[in-house]
């Protein structure tokens, strides 16, 4: 095959600039981005050629350049952020975002994000005002605490109370609360990082109140509690209750810290999920400054909320650290929408997205399983199809143990196999992330909103299921 030939025939740059599909590129997009696929192109072209031994495929490759530059193109253009189909059933999915915002909430917040807003302007004075302002009073009102404001997000949060209460002191820890919170982000490197020294007391499994009383020295400047939430230590434990902490870091005059990690504010246990410790219940035993996360249980945006003490809260407004972490007007406008329905429990329940889910019955998630076990079927895909009983997690690191009964679509290819379906899956305009079990791809539906289903069933349709 002659090389230097096929090489001659790849067609010049001003020759592709001429062809009317590139000039209708040009005029789409851009002349830079345009031209910066040309090149790129051909160099993937060259490089074919030059490894390539098959002269048919090496022709073709030349012949499909026009539509190679069309496709980098439009690729370049295309954001690659995307929404996903959750079929996992894990609720708070920290890789595919977390807590999902109300649709209602959501517009709101365009119609603030789209234009100028008081942020930090006072309406009511015409001067400078305070960006926690929007929900600290709302905050106060559900939780019990006298003051509060949120950063981005929690690991900031314990980052920003030890820097403003513990710097150049110490802090002491229980062994059993040393929580890696995932991706690689460990509590202990999270505080060394603020300046305040670590004193670990007690053991994995059991921490006493003498271990506490005994750490304690001239340097001590708070005692802290992290809330084991995304593990449980089972069988012979013990550790030190938040009440009784109170009495001796009184007698110190050392706040108690509590980092809540998933802060719940309403007791799930009414709906039939394991009691977690609320953050009022926090404020109420005596907790001088509790944080958690925004976007976990709440079911808000990405934030570390922060509450507590009035001195305490005003020393962490004041420390310059808080300027680095502070939340932007998007965090404080779905703040303050979210904590709004907290107001009622009946409507945070209806329009939190994660609540919903979670409170969500079997017999609701069945109901509609059945909708889209119909559709899917009524597609026509070759592959069986049927309701299969399954389990969902709240997941985001919160009631790791948690097993909510659920209802899910499950898929059994005929032709590929589970794995393949589950890329081609993936690979989807609107990516369907399902979840493989004993060789079955299911969709659980507590994860997947009606609106999602004619997306689903479309792109379904669409999808080759044959063999490659
Ligand atoms: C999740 C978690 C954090 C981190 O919260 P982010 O909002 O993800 O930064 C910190 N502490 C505990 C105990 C957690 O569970």
């Amino acid at each position: 095959m002659n090389k230097n030939m096929l090489y001659r025939s790849i067609p010049k740059v001003d020759i592709l600039l001429e062809n009317a599909a590139v000039q209708e590129l040009i005029g789409r997009y851009s002349r830079d981005t345009v031209m910066e696929s040309i090149h790129t192109e051909l160099d993937k072209l060259r490089k074919f050629i030059g490894e390539c031994e098959d002269e048919e495929a090496a022709k073709k490759q030349i012949e499909l350049l026009p539509v190679n530059i069309e496709a980098a193109v439009a690729a370049m253009h295309t954001p690659n952020m995307r929404m996903v189909i959750n079929g996992t059933g894990t609720i708070l999915h920290t890789n595919l975002g977390r807590a999902p915002i109300g649709q209602e909430h959501m517009k709101r917040l365009a119609a603030i994000a789209t234009g100028y807003s008081n942020l930090e302007y006072n309406l009511d004075a015409g001067r400078r005002g305070e960006r926690y302002s929007h929900f600290e009073e709302l905050l106060c009102k559900i939780t019990g605490a006298e003051a509060a404001m949120a950063v981005n997000n929690n690991a900031a949060a314990v980052m920003l109370i030890l820097s403003s209460l513990a710097r150049g002191g110490e802090v002491v820890v229980s062994r059993g609360e040393l929580v890696e919170i995932g991706g690689k982000f460990r509590i202990p490197d999270v505080m060394e990082q603020s300046g305040a020294k670590l004193v670990e007391v007690g053991t994995t499994n059991k921490t006493h109140y003498d271990d506490y009383e005994s750490a304690i020295t001239e340097e001590t400047k708070a005692l802290l509690k992290v809330h084991t939430s995304n593990y449980r230590i089972v069988g012979f434990t013990e550790s030190v209750v938040i009440d009784e902490l109170i009495p001796i870091a009184k007698e110190h005059g050392i706040p108690v810290i509590e980092d809540l990690g998933s802060g719940v504010l309403i007791d799930l246990s009414r709906y039939g999920i394991t009691y977690e410790p609320t953050v009022q219940d926090s404020i109420r035993k005596g907790a001088d400054v509790v944080c958690f996360s925004g976007d976990k249980l709440l079911g808000g945006p990405q934030a570390g909320i922060i509450i507590g003490r009035k001195k305490y809260i005003d020393m962490m407004k004041k420390n310059q650290l808080t300027r680095a972490l502070r939340i932007d007007k998007f965090t404080a406008t779905a703040l303050e929408l979210v904590l709004q329905e907290y107001l009622s429990e009946e409507k945070a329940i209806q329009n939190i997205p994660v609540l919903r889910m979670i409170t969500r019955t079997l017999d609701e998630v069945t109901e509609e399983a059945g909708t889209l076990c119909g559709i899917l079927k009524e597609a026509g895909l070759p592959a069986r199809i049927e309701l299969e009983a399954c389990e969902s997690q709240i997941g985001g690191g919160s009631l790791p143990l948690e097993r909510i009964p659920s209802m899910a679509v499950a898929i059994h290819p005929e032709e590929i196999s589970v794995a393949e379906l589950e890329e081609r899956m993936r690979r989807l305009a609107v990516p369907i992330i399902p979840r493989t079990v004993n060789d079955t791809v299911i969709l659980d539906v507590r994860t997947i909103e009606r609106r999602y289903f004619d997306v689903a069933a479309r792109q379904l349709k669409e999808l080759d299921w044959g063999k490659i």
